[in-house]
């Protein structure tokens, strides 16, 4: 089963380590002490090791806001070391382009 699926699921809604982390943290969010307001706590992976059958100890309740700011965090770090790949766009540019050339016509 894919992720996004996953986390979709009724299996995640009901898993007992999500609902024992959310129970642990008072359904509030481990990071500001939010109780979600309008929208619900979220419970963040901290790791994927256990994906489908997790521990307590892989995830935390987060806020939607906290969730978000740690995932971009973790984001930067697992990327923050990476070489970015640069393309060259050289020869898409010299050519004739209907979207860079305004009187580009299409010959079929
Ligand atoms: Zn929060």
């Amino acid at each position: 089963m894919k992720y996004h699926d996953y986390i979709a699921s009724r299996s995640w809604r009901q898993n007992p380590a999500r609902l024992a982390e959310l129970k642990a943290a008072g359904f509030r969010c481990r990071v500001c002490n939010n109780d979600g307001g309008l929208s619900a706590i979220e419970v963040h992976h901290r790791t994927y090791e256990n994906l489908g059958c997790e521990r307590p100890s892989d995830l935390t309740a987060l806020c939607r806001d906290c969730h978000r700011v740690v995932t971009d965090h973790l984001r930067r770090l697992r990327y923050a070391h990476r070489v970015p790949a640069h393309a060259d766009v050289r020869s898409a540019l010299e050519g004739p382009s209907p979207l860079f050339d305004p009187t580009f016509k299409e010959t079929i």
